[in-house]
Parts: structure tokens; sequence; C-alpha cells
């Protein structure tokens, strides 16, 4: 026995440590001016309906913020001369005289009478102040993976019974970095422009995904199963020396809504998962 062998008992002190990290991290974002402000923004964006989403994308499949003509200017900016808008269906409310039961008072009535279609933009065709900025970006790791943390990574994708594929970029989900299928037992790594250190991380986020989570858990919410997959490999790539930080913080912080009790709450599924796919190795790289 090697005399830097963790013990079972160390790597979980460790790992408890490191989650400690986070959930203070996501508790000063909380905290910050910034999020307060990028609160405000946001809260003016419509959840659009499935349907909306699906059309949005059809027309602009690159459309990163979408909001009416108004909702912008309420911004601070400007739809400029020219933009395409896309077209979404909007309900329409008709107003009705009713008598209330009670009081046989008459009274006026918000009803659904249809939909019509009506206009949004994206950011993209818009001018004016920047938006405010999530005040903890999640930005891509940069450099080269610890030795062996691919090899590792990869042989317990294979192990859990997923076919791992490295791709330019995820097909229809721009901007994604990894995708797992559960259907077709693969693990997708986009590898355009992403560093070797940022694929790595990625591979450890879609390996958590793999572990724990998966068809029968689809009814659980995304933003709960996006937190344990980033812790994951936030307390991963920290036991490999690697610092994730600066992405797992920003990802971890939007999927929470910066919610520290959120991530608190996940610390001991997130620990264990962690310590599952650090079991196979005898030493903690030196932190
Ligand atoms: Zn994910």
């Amino acid at each position: 026995m090697s005399p830097t062998r963790t013990t079972p008992e160390q790597r979980s002190a460790k790992l408890e440590a490191a989650h400690r990290q986070l959930v203070d991290a996501v508790a000063s974002v909380a905290s910050s001016e910034g999020w307060l402000r990028y609160l405000a923004a946001m809260h003016r964006f419509h959840d659009y309906s499935a349907t909306n989403v699906m059309m949005i994308l059809f027309q602009r499949p690159d459309a990163q913020r979408v909001a009416g003509y108004r909702t912008w200017q309420a911004l601070g900016r400007q739809v400029v001369k020219g933009a395409q808008g896309i077209a979404i269906w909007a309900p329409c409310a008709r107003r009705v005289e009713r008598e209330d039961e009670t009081t046989g008072e008459s009274v006026t009535a918000r009803t659904l009478s249809g939909f019509r279609l009506v206009h949004v933009f994206d950011v993209a065709d818009t001018e004016g102040e920047p938006l405010p900025e999530h005040p903890a970006q999640a930005t891509l790791l940069t450099g080269e993976a610890p030795d062996g943390m691919w090899t590792h990574l990869a042989s317990l994708v294979d192990s859990a019974g997923f076919q791992l594929e490295l791709v330019d970029d995820i097909a229809g989900r721009p901007g994604a970095n990894g995708v797992t299928d559960f259907l077709a037992h693969t693990v997708q790594v986009a590898t355009s422009g992403r560093s070797n250190a940022s694929q790595v991380r990625t591979l450890c986020h879609e390996l958590a995904h793999a572990k724990l989570h998966g068809p029968s858990t689809s009814n659980r919410s995304r933003e709960l199963i996006e937190v344990q997959a980033e812790s994951v490999a936030f307390l991963v790539s920290h036991s490999f020396g690697l610092d994730a930080m600066d992405y797992s913080l920003g990802y971890v912080a939007s999927w929470s809504g910066a919610d520290s009790e959120v991530v608190l709450a996940t610390a001991r599924t997130v620990q264990r998962c962690a310590a599952e796919i650090l079991a196979g190795l005898d030493d903690d790289p030196p932190s």
C-alpha cells in the first residue's frame, strides 16, 4: 500500500469539503447585486408553450432569447429595422358579462376565445442596452485534462452500458456540450471549439446522468438532475486536481435558481456518486 493511498473516509471528507465550496459559491451568487438585476430582467421573458418553442426553433433555429416588441423596449432595446419577426400563437381573451351567483351582481370576466398569430423577435435582432448577464456565467474550461482522467471516466461510461461518441456538435442542441440518451444508450460529447479539460468535465457530467438518472426518472425535474450531474462533475474534477469552478458554478447556479439550499439538498446523492466514480482509483492525485 502506497503512503498516499486515500481511504474511503478521507475521500468522503474531501468530497464533503469540495461540495461545501460549491454550495458557498452558489450562496454568494444569490447575495450578489448582479443576481437581482439579472432576475428582474429574466422575469420579463415568457415561458413559451411547447408548441411555441417548436415554432420558434423551426423559424429561427439559432434563437437565443425572444420577446415581443414592447418587452424589448421595456428592457431598453429596440428591434432593428427590417428584422423578421418569429410568428407564434398568442391566446386571445374576451370579456364576458356574468351574473355573480351569490350576489346577483353583474361582473366582467375574461375568457379564452382563441389564438392569434403575433410576432416576437430574437435578441440578435435588437440593439440597445446590454441585458444583465448571469452574475456567474458558466465559462468553458481551458487547457488539458489531468492524465488518466478521460480513460477512467470513459471506461465507467462503458461499464454503465452506454456507448461513448465524440461529435463536433450535438445535433439539434446548439451550444450543448454533451447529451446522454437513455433510449439509445449513448453518451455524446461535443468537441468542436472545446478544450481537452472542458470535454473531460462534460464526460463526467454525462457519466453522472448515466449513473443517477434514466428514462424512469424523467419525471424528476430537469433542474434537479442538472444540478446533480454538474455537482458530480465538479467533485470528480476537483479530486483529479482539475478546478472546474468557473464552469460548474455558473451551471449549478442557473439550474438551481442560485438557491444554495437546493444544491445542499443533493449533497448525499452527489457525494456518493462521485465516490463511486473515484472508487476504482487507488490514490487521489495531489491536490
Ligand atoms: Zn446535463
